[in-house]
């Protein structure tokens, strides 16, 4: 396992349109485990393949509380299905936006289909920080980031304070 470098935006790589994975070969067992190592030590609750440059359709979510046994969901060519009307709000951070974030708004609740390591498909109804959590990284595997979703005004605020973190660190 090895920790891999997260691309930070603006890297043109986070806009890559992640390709369907039709085999879980061992490569991909492998890609899939630095994933974790990388998303842990970050520490984050979210990783996808594509924010360390593998454009894949897998992502990774651990939502389990700091006092909680960790929970590591793999998600293989995950779909978002039924999305509600009703919104919720959440603020919303990303490990290739660092210190940045801003409250987004989408679909309270969705359902969820996907492929496991095994290749066995699941499908299950998600709702709260897990449904937000899923529509945050499926928009990676599209080449989308939260703060496409921001207000211009926004996310204009956003991206100076990223350039003036920058310029300090
Ligand atoms: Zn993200």
């Amino acid at each position: 396992m090895a920790i891999r470098t997260i691309l930070h935006y603006p890297d043109p790589r986070l806009r890559q349109k992640a390709q369907p994975v039709t085999n879980v070969t061992p490569e991909i067992q492998r890609l899939i485990e630095d994933m974790a190592e990388t998303m842990y030590a970050a520490p984050g609750v979210g990783l996808a393949a594509t924010q360390i440059g593998e454009p894949h359709r897998i992502f990774i979510v651990d939502i389990a509380a700091e006092d909680e046994p960790s929970n590591l969901m793999v998600f293989i060519n995950p779909e978002i299905l039924d999305p509600s009307e009703d919104l919720s709000v959440y603020s919303e951070g990303c490990l290739s936006v660092p210190e940045i974030y801003a409250d987004v708004e989408r679909p309270a609740r969705i359902r969820a289909r996907w492929q496991d390591l095994d290749g066995t498909v699941h499908e299950e109804d998600m709702e709260g920080l897990m449904a937000t959590c899923l529509q945050h990284e499926m928009d990676h595997l599209e080449g989308i980031l939260f703060i496409d979703h921001l207000s211009r005004l926004k996310r204009q605020m956003a991206l100076k304070k990223l350039d003036k973190l920058r310029k300090a660190a």
